[in-house]
């Protein structure tokens, strides 16, 4: 059988994977546009920091490939797919035939339309040379500034702080992480971004990039400008549909796939940061590789019925934030509508959400692990009597007790 793959990203490689674990003999070829073989993208921020020496963040040697008896194109992307004879072109010329087709051509950067944002000095963080590129204007540099403070740029945020930069956060909103902080996480969160060398200019919104042939500073909209040597994207990512679309597979925000990882069209799948699948479109490392190695089985199955359903995945609320645990999970009820159970100290902070019913519907962790199991297991339930409320205003509170009441009711 001769399957082709397009993208050689974690998604993609975990597919070739799992099929020559299947079938040592099936064809495997996979398409590249990256000159790098796959490397773990979440440890780009410690390559930017020089925590992690760009070559140590690659996933297999060099070896493991002819090992497996891949057919790796480094550098070639897939460039076009002809249906009628099941034949597809790399950007190389090379050509080849299949019998099914793997899309995991995950996403870029997306950059928003900002005006001055081709000066030398604005960067997005993708891809290995990315990184060693800011690694190396890092060195160079004294201030930064960052939009888009969502939890991937605050990691490329603080990778700069620990190079002695002082980096200045963009926040539209009125307090830092909207989505996954109260007003007092929020708070809190950003007075400890403030002491590691974070700069967080809350309600503010850049303007453009200024300077003359490399970047001197951004202008935000009240009319400051704010000198950065280095001005970094971080506005969200933009799923690699070119192919998708060139085939007239139904796209959404990304290529649709069906519960076995199939497109709008036969003996086509697709997986990772490409694949908007029943559960949305995920953008995360667990899940492409979870994809990619039930995509992997798919493509290689004999008979349609054989195949494996891919699960959706429940969403994950464990985070770190600049090396600080942040837990969100359900509603924290940031306008304070709710019964809310507050417990602080300085660097840390929890609050339990309960409805009107007395259910526990969301919690909050910052700067703290512990409850998170019990809690989470608690939600949705009510478990909280006057007494275990009262006790849960001291941080050390013992959460064997919800778990002994839980055994209970
Ligand atoms: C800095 C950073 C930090 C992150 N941190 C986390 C984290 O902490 N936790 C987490 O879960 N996720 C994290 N992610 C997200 C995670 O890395 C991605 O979800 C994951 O890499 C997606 O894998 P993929 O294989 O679908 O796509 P990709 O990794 O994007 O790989 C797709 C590959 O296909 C190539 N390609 C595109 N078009 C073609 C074509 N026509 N032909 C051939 N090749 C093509 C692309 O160039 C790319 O090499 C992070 C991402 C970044 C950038």
């Amino acid at each position: 059988m001769n399957i082709v793959i397009a993208g050689a990203g974690i998604a993609g490689i975990s597919a070739a994977e799992t099929i020559r674990a299947a079938d040592p003999k099936a064809n495997i070829t996979i398409f590249s546009q990256e000159r790098d073989r796959l490397y773990f993208r979440p440890r780009l921020p410690e390559v930017v920091s020089g925590k992690a020496p760009a070559d140590k963040v690659y996933v297999h040697p060099d070896s493991w490939y002819r090992e497996k008896n891949l057919e790796l194109r480094l550098g070639e992307s897939l460039a076009e797919v002809c249906l009628d004879n099941q034949q597809v072109r790399g950007s190389l010329g090379s050509r080849q035939t299949y019998d099914r087709l793997l899309l995991a051509t995950g996403a870029e950067s997306f950059r928003p339309p900002l005006p001055g944002a081709d000066l030398p000095g604005v960067f997005s963080l993708r891809s290995l040379p990315d990184a060693v590129n800011l690694f190396y204007a890092a060195a160079k540099a004294q201030e930064a500034v960052l939009i888009g403070s969502g939890l991937l740029g605050l990691e490329i945020g603080y990778a700069l702080t620990l190079r002695g930069l002082r980096v200045h956060v963009l926040e539209r909103s009125d307090r830092i992480l909207p989505r996954q902080t109260t007003p007092k996480s929020g708070a809190k969160l950003l007075g400890i971004l403030s002491k590691i060398g974070f700069e967080i200019h809350l309600k503010s919104q850049a303007a453009k990039a200024v300077g003359k042939d490399l970047l001197s500073g951004v202008e935000l909209s009240s009319g400051e400008t704010i000198p950065a040597q280095i001005l970094i994207l971080a506005t969200g990512i933009a799923p690699n549909l070119g192919l998708a679309k060139a085939l007239g597979l139904k796209t959404d925000r990304a290529i649709v796939v069906d519960q076995y990882l199939e497109t709008t069209l036969p003996n086509i799948y697709a997986a990772g940061d490409c694949a908007q699948s029943l559960d949305g479109f995920s953008g995360l490392w667990t899940i492409s590789r979870l994809q990619g190695l039930a995509a992997g089985t798919n493509l290689i199955a004999q008979e349609r019925e054989s195949r494996v359903v891919y699960k959706p995945q429940p969403p994950s609320s464990v985070l770190k934030v600049a090396g600080v645990d942040l837990i969100a999970a359900g509603d924290l009820d940031p306008e304070g509508r709710l019964n809310g159970v507050e417990a602080e100290s300085e660097n840390s902070y929890r609050k339990l959400t309960l409805n009107k019913e007395g259910l526990l519907v969301g919690f909050t962790n910052l700067g703290t692990m512990a409850g998170t199991r019990e809690l989470t297991e608690a939600l949705g339930q009510k478990i909280l009597t006057d007494d275990l409320l009262a006790d849960l205003t001291r941080l050390d509170f013992d959460f064997a007790k919800i778990k002994a009441l839980r055994k209970v009711n």
